[in-house]
C-alpha cells in the first residue's frame, strides 16, 4: 500500500484526498469548510460511508490535524497510523516564472510561494499555511508542491507578454502565467494516448470548462498558449468571472459606480460571467433548464460563453497551424451537452465531423470520442483528474 495524501487548500477551505497508488484507488476524501468562520465542519467520505463533523476549526493547522485524526480514527479511519501516508502532494496556485514542474518542499520553495503571493494573495498564503501545518504534524513525511502555473511555463515570450512597457513586465512580473496547468497537462497526455500517438507527435487544444474555465494550446507536448493570464480572471467568460474585457472598462466602472480597486476586483471575479449575463445563476444546469423554458438571458449567457470558447479554439488552431484533437473537460466540458453543441456547431472548416447525437447522450465519467470515423480533427471528452496527476508527481518525486 503506497498512500499519498493530496491537499488543496483555499483561504477558508481544504479539499483532501487519500490516494492509494498501487491500485489508483481513493480510500477516503473530503473537505474542511469555513475554517476560521462560524459553522466550520469537516466532510469525510470513505467506503464505510459519509460523515460530517461540525466543530470550531479556527486555523489551517487545526483543519489538517482533524483530517489526519479522521483518517486514522479506529472506527471511521482508513489507515492505522500516519506512517502509512508515504508523502503529501500540495496544490499551489501560483509558481510565478520560477517553477516549470513539481518540486519537493524545502525552505526555498516555501519562500518562493510567499514571494509569488502578490500575484495570488488569497491562494498562495493559504496553501503555504496548509504545507506548514502538514510539516508540523508529519515532520518526517516528504511534501511535494504541484503548481497550477508550471505546465504553462513553456509558452514563448510572444505568447506570455502583454502589450505593456517591458519595464513593468520586468519589475512587477506582469505577464501571462495561465492556470489549471495540472488539468491541461493530464488531459493533453490522455488525449495523445486516445489518438494513439506520443504527446510529441500531436497538437491538442484542451478546453477545461468548470466554475473557472481555461483553454490551452498544447503543441507537440508543450503548452504554447493559454487563455488565463496574470490571474485566473482572463480568458473565456466564466461562471462568475468576466474573462477578457476591454481594460478601459475597469476605469470607467470605477468612475461611474464609484468603486475602489477592491470592489472592482470583487465585481469582476464574483458578479460577472454567466451569472452577470443571466442575472440569476452561475450554474450551467440552472442556465440550461431556464433556457429550455424560454429564459432569453440564460440562453444569451450560454451563447456568449460558448462563443468565447469557440474563439479560443479558432485562435489556437491558428497558433499551431492546425489541430489534431480537441478535448473537453471540467464539470461543464464533461457534462454540458448544450455548451458542446454550441461550441462545435460550424467547425467543419477544421476538419471536424462532430457526432452531435452522441455528444447529446454520452455515458458520463468516461473518456469518449465525439467525432465520427474519418474526422480529420478528433474531439474527445476526457474527464480530468487533477488529484491523480498531483499524486503521480508526488509519487515520482518521493520514491
Ligand atoms: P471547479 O472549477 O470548481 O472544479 P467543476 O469543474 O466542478 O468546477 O464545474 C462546475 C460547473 O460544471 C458548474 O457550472 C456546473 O453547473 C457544471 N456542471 C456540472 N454537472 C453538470 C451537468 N450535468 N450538466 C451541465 N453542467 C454541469
Amino acid at each position: 500500500m503506497h498512500n499519498i495524501l493530496i491537499i488543496n487548500a483555499g483561504s477558508s477551505s481544504i479539499k483532501y484526498q487519500l490516494i492509494e497508488m498501487e491500485g489508483k484507488t481513493v480510500p477516503a476524501k473530503g473537505l474542511v469548510e469555513r475554517i476560521g468562520i462560524e459553522g466550520s465542519r469537516l466532510k469525510y467520505k470513505s467506503d464505510s460511508g459519509k460523515i460530517i463533523i461540525e466543530k470550531p476549526i479556527p486555523t489551517h493547522d487545526e483543519a489538517i490535524k482533524l483530517v489526519l485524526e479522521t483518517l486514522v480514527d479506529s472506527e471511521m479511519g482508513v489507515i492505522k497510523s500516519m506512517d502509512e501516508i508515504k508523502a503529501v502532494g500540495h496544490r499551489v496556485l501560483h509558481g510565478g516564472d520560477k517553477f516549470t514542474g513539481s518540486v519537493l518542499v524545502d525552505d526555498s520553495v516555501l519562500a518562493a510561494i510567499e514571494e509569488n503571493a502578490p500575484l495570488a494573495p488569497l491562494h498562495n498564503m493559504a496553501q503555504k499555511k496548509g504545507i506548514e501545518a502538514c510539516m508540523k504534524i508529519m515532520p518526517n513525511t516528504p511534501m511535494v508542491v504541484v503548481f497550477d502555473t508550471a505546465f504553462h511555463q513553456t509558452m514563448p515570450p510572444k505568447a506570455y507578454l502583454y502589450g505593456i512597457p517591458y519595464e513593468d513586465y520586468e519589475e512587477f512580473k506582469i505577464r501571462r502565467y495561465g492556470f489549471h496547468g495540472t488539468s491541461h497537462r493530464y488531459v493533453s497526455l490522455r488525449t495523445a494516448k486516445l489518438l494513439g500517438k506520443k504527446p510529441e507527435e500531436c497538437r491538442v487544444i484542451v478546453c477545461h470548462l468548470g466554475n473557472g474555465s481555461s483553454v490551452s494550446a498544447v503543441d507537440h507536448g508543450k503548452c504554447v498558449d493559454t487563455s488565463m493570464g496574470l490571474t485566473p480572471l482572463e480568458g473565456v467568460i466564466m461562471g462568475t468571472r468576466c474573462g477578457s474585457i476591454d481594460p478601459a472598462i475597469v476605469g470607467k466602472l470605477m468612475e461611474w459606480k464609484g468603486m475602489n480597486s477592491q470592489e472592482i476586483d470583487e465585481y469582476l471575479n464574483k458578479k460577472c460571467g454567466v451569472l452577470g449575463i443571466s442575472g440569476f445563476s452561475s450554474d450551467f444546469r440552472d442556465l440550461g433548464d431556464a433556457a429550455e423554458q424560454g429564459n432569453k438571458r440564460a440562453q444569451l449567457a450560454l451563447e456568449a460563453f460558448s462563443y468565447s470558447v469557440k474563439k479560443y479554439i479558432g485562435s489556437y488552431a491558428a497558433v499551431m497551424n492546425g489541430v489534431d484533437a480537441i478535448a473537453f473537460t471540467g464539470g461543464i466540458g464533461e457534462n454540458d451537452e448544450i455548451v458542446r453543441r454550441m461550441v462545435m456547431t460550424g467547425m467543419e472548416y477544421l476538419g471536424i465531423d462532430f457526432d452531435f447525437a452522441l455528444s447529446d447522450k454520452p455515458q458520463r465519467g468516461i473518456e469518449l470520442e465525439l467525432t465520427k470515423p474519418g474526422s480529420t480533427t478528433r474531439v474527445f471528452i476526457v474527464p480530468t483528474n487533477e488529484e491523480l496527476a498531483i499524486a503521480t508527481d508526488t509519487y515520482e518525486l518521493t520514491t
